[in-house]
């Protein structure tokens, strides 16, 4: 077990809803020491060069195929690196664009060595919370994810959303919905509070359990709890995540390692 000494938070233009100090006062709760560094981009103090080139390599790691796992990064055209470039500077959001997750990583390691070197050992974490979607590949296709640790760990905001799967008669309602030819937004009302959206009040507080699940994992080298009702339960379903990551609180045997 080694305990972090501090940990480093980034965001890059992530939900509205995300607080950075509430996921501070969370994690200081569990004695953790934290620094809010702002905007990833902006710490990173970029050159313009340096700055393409990210965006080159962001551009490659968009998945476009799901199917299709990224071993080698495509080559964009400059349309596509300038549409990463706007998002990178906030004049852009990431909307509908899948990245791959480990590829995201690499990015921000290798840039964060450049800016931080003697701060990528074991003694520090660095969490980016980003509005960026990333998936890793699994089972011949990707799949979204809400966390992704390693140096640095990634929190999506809109992993939270897209991630974890709503009820399973949501699917199947809409299925009938779009067969029929209806209307299929009525449907996100009538399962209203079952499942987290965009701008919900509630992401903070969700992703305060995420925050822990990454400082957890890197001192125990324990991805997650199988305890159904402790925070750092690996939740697949909307339900789960608003049942015990939404306030959630990590259970005894946790709390024990953590302490
Ligand atoms: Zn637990």
């Amino acid at each position: 077990m080694s305990r972090p000494i501090k940990t480093f938070i980034y965001s890059d233009y992530p939900s509205g809803s995300l607080n950075i100090s509430a996921i501070r006062e969370y994690l200081a709760r569990y004695g953790f020491q934290t620094e809010d560094r702002g905007n990833v981009i902006s710490f990173l103090e970029l050159s313009n060069d340096s700055l393409t080139s990210i965006a080159e390599i962001l551009s490659g790691a968009v998945v476009d195929d799901i199917s299709s796992d990224i071993t080698k990064l495509s080559v964009p055209n400059s349309a596509q690196v300038n549409s990463e470039m706007n998002r990178l500077l906030g004049r852009e959001n990431t909307e509908g664009v899948l990245y791959d997750g480990y590829w995201l990583e690499r990015i921000f390691h290798r840039a964060l060595s450049e800016r931080v070197l003697l701060e990528l050992g074991d003694d520090y974490l660095h969490l980016i919370f980003t509005s960026r979607l990333f998936g890793t590949f699994e089972d011949r296709r990707y799949h979204a994810r809400v966390v992704l640790t390693g140096v640095p760990s990634l929190i999506s905001t809109s992993g939270l959303i897209e991630a974890p799967a709503k009820p399973r008669e949501y699917y199947f309602i809409k299925g009938g919905l779009i067969q029929s030819g209806k209307e299929v937004g009525v449907l996100d009302e009538m399962y209203k509070g079952r499942f987290v959206e965009y701008d919900d009040p509630k992401i903070s507080s969700i992703l305060c359990s995420y925050a822990l699940q990454a400082v957890f994992y890197h001192m125990s080298g324990k991805a997650f709890c199988d305890n159904k009702a402790c925070c750092l339960y690996n939740s697949h379903w909307q339900e789960d995540v608003l049942r015990v990551q939404y306030e959630g609180m990590p259970c005894d045997e946790c709390l024990e390692l953590i302490k």
